[in-house]
């Protein structure tokens, strides 16, 4: 490729950023630190080539932009990288793995951090919900620079919306007030706040901002003289009194009086009509004697005096500050403290931080947070009332909690360890009911998976699913829990009671009666003498197997005319069954001893609280229980069963290599499933193995027994009924 190489022509926009950066790292970085930082800077210029902002300039502008902010903030050279590299797993093909392999590990878990933070920023979140948003940052960030580079990086953003069109920037403009001024608030970090503030109030109300930006400047204008004279005046006493210190004077920011004529609806001459002087000192002492001198020189207005070097603020912002009456009657507020101090309250945690001498680089976010909690009490000890900042602090730093995206948008929050059930009654009870999985950001998982925090959760729901008493295993919120209860509960007692009714027909019928023939009266005569509050009460007993069908119904068909006349020949009558499917659910269950399948010949058992258990015929137990009499039930197996029923057999087999791989296989293509294999019994020839299959009927498992006999290994083969 030829260029023609102009020499002038050839400086682009980012050259200058890179050279600027360069500067500004050069006043703390080593030399090769900043060797790497280049480095960082011609992968992120590689990646993003082709690529163009708004603005028309080059992509690599931006990451630039966003790091020198940071290298003015003093961020470590990791730090730096991860800025210049702070979109490049999102926008560009270059991945986590590959930054890991050139810039290492913690260059790249910090832009995925920050890769993470945009993906909810992009989401469509309520504004109600900012307060979990910006939970939902401070819990995801592992590391403290996570943060500082998104501010940085909304910074920049906020400084370059001039080219976007006026509802995207009011919505990006709202976001950041909701959001990113109030993080930095948290975290102490009032310049980049106010910045953020004054930005967005620009974007969100441009007329205001220009009505009250050209009123401010007309103002400030016809008081330059003024503070000039003030200024001077201010820094010639502190000069006699030979006491080192910066004076400056201070203009407060736009946003701030729009929010004060606001709030305190006064016009803005009346915001404006203060004039104030910031002094810089060495140490506390030297704070006390400019506080001396500055009330020597002009008189302080009583009352307004305020020893925050003492009595330090809730978030650790330290000061002096006094209103004094200055010359020609006008007010002159004052605010006096150390260079520390006044980073502190700059730049908060990222003071702390980022201005320590030792760096010891493998503190964790949470490592810092807990020293900047610790100095924050140390400062506090003497104020006493702060406790309570403090502790919604620690809860915001070390979150007990994960923050869960419904499709929708909103958040949910839930304790940690919670899972996607939890999440479904956390939602909805009728949600939580009725799921059967889910997708977390569009990939399928399971309902006991954990959810993390950030991501977007879809339960999928079944109009057949109903709660599994295995899920109280996998739930850890009282919602989820007492919902699957609840379910369960209510879901038992239903059954019992249709369960109890079928019973009570079926023996009334054969004494020729009907329940709903039966008076009002009668029944109301029954449940007294059963002491039962209603007939359902009374069912759900019968259903549960706590009460004899036939004994409930011989007491009806006692003082009946009509049944008693017939009860005689009814003796010898054929009581006919009581049909099931086996899938009716908790109240009729099928017994794990023999496993009957249908097909088999079975028989029921009143459990009392349990409802029946079905039996297999032959199985020993049933026979045991068989002797009493009024306990057992004829049962026989509905014409249309579906579903696949467990069933055991005990198989020998040659114990050669892959034999229980073609059992296997053999069993599968017969559309069966191995639920469970237990070897019970192994020599050098033989292997006995149990093994629990599902089948359909005894047809169908006829059938895979055929076919198992037909293997040469296969020596014996029987169904284990108990
Ligand atoms: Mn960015």
């Amino acid at each position: 490729m030829l260029e023609i190489a102009d020499p002038i022509e050839l400086e682009r926009p980012q050259d200058k950023l890179i050279r600027r950066l360069c500067a500004t790292l050069s006043g703390y970085l080593d030399p090769s630190q900043i060797d790497q930082c280049v480095r960082a800077y011609e992968v992120g210029a590689a990646a993003h080539a082709g690529q163009f902002r708004k603005s028309g300039e080059a992509y690599i502008c931006h990451p630039v932009s966003v790091a020198i902010s940071l290298a003015e903030m003093r961020m470590d050279a990791n730090g730096i990288m991860a800025a210049l590299l702070h979109d490049v797993i999102e926008d560009t093909p270059v991945s986590k793995k590959e930054l890991a392999d050139q810039f290492g590990a913690e260059v790249a878990e910090l832009v995925d951090g920050v890769t993470k933070l945009s993906k909810i920023d992009s989401k469509s979140h309520a504004e109600a919900q900012a307060e979990n948003v910006r939970k939902m940052f401070l819990a995801m960030a592992k590391d403290l620079r996570v943060i500082i580079v998104k501010l940085a990086d909304r910074l920049h953003n906020m400084q370059t919306l001039g080219v976007m069109p006026p509802a995207k920037k009011r919505r990006i403009a709202r976001e950041t007030l909701d959001i990113y001024a109030p993080i930095a608030n948290r975290l102490g970090m009032n310049n980049i706040r106010q910045k953020l503030e004054a930005l967005s109030f620009e974007a969100m109300y441009p007329m205001r901002h220009a009505v009250l930006n050209s009123a401010v400047k007309k103002a400030r204008g016809n008081r330059r003289k003024i503070v000039d004279i003030i200024e001077s005046t201010i820094k010639n006493r502190l000069h006699e009194a030979a006491i080192k210190c910066d004076v400056a004077g201070r203009e407060k920011n736009l946003y701030s009086i729009y929010k004060k004529m606001l709030n305190k609806k006064i016009s803005l001459a009346d915001v404006f009509d203060v004039y104030a002087f910031r002094i810089f000192c060495e140490n506390v002492d030297t704070c006390y004697r400019v506080l001396g001198v500055m009330h020597n020189l002009y008189k302080p207005i009583p009352g307004r005096f305020k020893d925050y070097i003492a009595l330090p603020k809730a978030n650790g912002y330290q000061s002096l500050h006094s209103i004094l009456m200055g010359p020609y009657g006008v007010p002159i507020e004052i605010q006096i403290r150390t260079h520390e101090m006044h980073r502190m309250s700059e730049s908060g945690i990222a003071a702390h931080w980022l201005y320590k001498s030792d760096d010891d680089k493998t503190e964790s976010f949470q490592d810092r947070a807990n020293e900047w909690l610790r100095d924050l009490l140390e400062i506090q000890k003497s104020a006493g009332d702060s406790l309570e900042f403090i502790d919604n602090l620690k809860v915001d730093l070390f979150p007990q909690e994960v923050f869960i995206f419904t499709p929708q948008g909103s958040i949910i929050k839930l304790p940690r360890g919670a899972t996607i059930i939890d999440f479904a009654y956390a939602v909805h009870t009728d949600l939580g009911n009725a799921c059967v999985s889910a997708r977390i950001d569009k990939q399928l998982v399971p309902l006991q998976t954990k959810l993390e925090n950030g991501v977007t959760v879809e339960v999928i729901t079944a109009s057949w699913a109903r709660p599994n008493p295995l899920w109280l295993n996998y739930v850890i919120t009282a919602k989820a829990r007492s919902g699957i209860r609840n379910y369960l509960k209510h879901f038992k007692q239903q059954e019992a009671i249709s369960l109890g009714r079928r019973l009570l027909e079926k023996e009334l019928q054969a004494m020729h009666l009907h329940l709903e023939h039966i008076s009002k009266t009668k029944i109301q005569a029954l449940l007294q003498i059963m002491s039962k509050l209603s007939l359902d009460d009374l069912l759900e007993d019968i259903g549960l197997g706590n009460k004899m069908p036939f004994l409930v119904a011989k007491r009806i068909a006692q003082d009946d005319m009509n049944a008693s006349i017939k009860l005689n020949d009814n003796e010898q009558a054929q009581r006919k069954p009581l049909v099931i499917k086996g899938t009716e659910g908790m109240v009729i269950t099928l017994a794990k001893c023999c496993r009957p399948i249908p097909g088999d010949s079975i028989i029921g058992y009143f459990n009392p609280g349990k409802g029946i258990v079905v039996h297999h015929h032959e199985c020993r137990n049933s026979s045991v229980v068989r002797k009493k009499q009024t306990n057992w039930l004829d049962v026989e197996w509905s014409q249309d069963v579906t579903g696949d029923f467990s069933v055991e057999i005990r198989i020998e087999i040659l114990n050669q290599r892959g034999a229980l791989a073609t059992i296997a296989s053999t069993i599968s293509e017969q559309n069966s499933n191995i639920e469970n294999v237990t070897v019970v019994d192994q020599d050098d020839r033989i292997c006995v193995d149990l093994i629990t299959l599902t089948v359909k009927d005894r047809v169908h498992l006829a059938k895979i027994m055929r076919r198992l006999k037909e293997l040469s290994i296969v020596l014996k083969i029987t169904r284990i009924k108990a």
